[in-house]
């Protein structure tokens, strides 16, 4: 982080950022609820230049069977980024990173969903990442969530997912690659908008107390704009869609 600012504009002297944003907007978000007719419930979406796909199943048994656990059931999630996601081919084995970020996500996760109801069972998440941009952990947190819901697993509250940051001195929301690359800090959020409780909070980069608290501010704005997305992509699916028409519509 830090070392290619000086070769690049990230902020112009009208706080118009490097892809033509303001400080305190998010890239064009679309949502869309199921897709996946094999998956119990799915969710696709696009975060400007990411394009994330999620797949759910379950509550169904815990294979291996050693790892069920007899009071609740067990989120398990796995973050996967195609080879051709990134501008050079990615090896397609887990990487560190990737192991990382589906911890994170099935941490950010597991406040909202309600694994007690389905004690000796597993709920997976499968996380495939098509095209990457900078984000992508926030954007497949906001998916997964959409495609838990999608399956029909009880939830206290979505996670919606966003991530603000410091580009040029300045908070920003919503940070894409270059930004990350080039930037001061990104700091990655999810947060349940009806509970108002953070479940995800990652900081890359240094901020000072003042910028950390409008970061968490702006955060929390950008994943209400989630929110609001999440929650018309499934009303889309179950209520206004072909299936839907005022009542609850068909699975896929
Ligand atoms: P996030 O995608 O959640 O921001 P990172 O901060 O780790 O996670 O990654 C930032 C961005 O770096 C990714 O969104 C992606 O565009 C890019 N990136 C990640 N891994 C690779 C890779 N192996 N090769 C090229 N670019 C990558």
């Amino acid at each position: 982080m830090g070392g290619r600012e000086a070769t690049m504009v990230l902020l112009d002297e009208n706080g118009i950022r490097c892809d033509g944003r303001k400080v305190d907007e998010t890239r064009r978000v679309m949502i869309k609820a199921g897709g996946l007719k094999n998956a119990d419930g799915s969710a696709y979406i696009e975060f400007g230049d990411n394009k994330i796909v999620a797949g759910v199943f379950g509550p169904r048994d815990v294979h291996p069977k050693h790892m069920s656990d007899t009071d609740t059931g067990i989120l398990r999630v796995r973050y996967h980024m195609e080879p051709f996601s990134v501008g050079e081919r990615k090896n397609p084995a887990p990487s560190r990173r990737e192991i990382e970020i589906s911890k994170v996500i099935k941490e950010a996760l597991e406040p909202a969903v309600m694994l007690e109801m389905f004690p000796r069972t597993v709920v997976d998440v499968f996380i495939e990442v098509l095209q990457a941009d900078g984000g992508t952990r926030c954007a497949a947190l906001s998916a997964a969530s959409v495609a838990l819901a999608d399956a029909g697993i009880p939830m206290r509250d979505m996670v919606a997912a966003c991530a603000a940051g410091k580009v040029a001195d300045t908070v920003i929301l919503d940070v894409n690659n270059e930004e990350d690359q080039a930037g001061q800090a990104d700091m990655p959020m999810g947060y349940m908008p009806t509970l108002e409780k953070i479940t995800l909070l990652q900081l890359d980069g240094i901020l000072t107390p003042e910028e950390y608290e409008k970061c968490v501010e702006i955060g929390i704005k950008g994943c209400m704009q989630v929110y609001e997305l999440q929650k018309k992509a499934l009303s889309e699916k179950y209520f206004d869609g072909e299936n839907g028409k005022g009542g609850r519509g068909q699975k896929r």
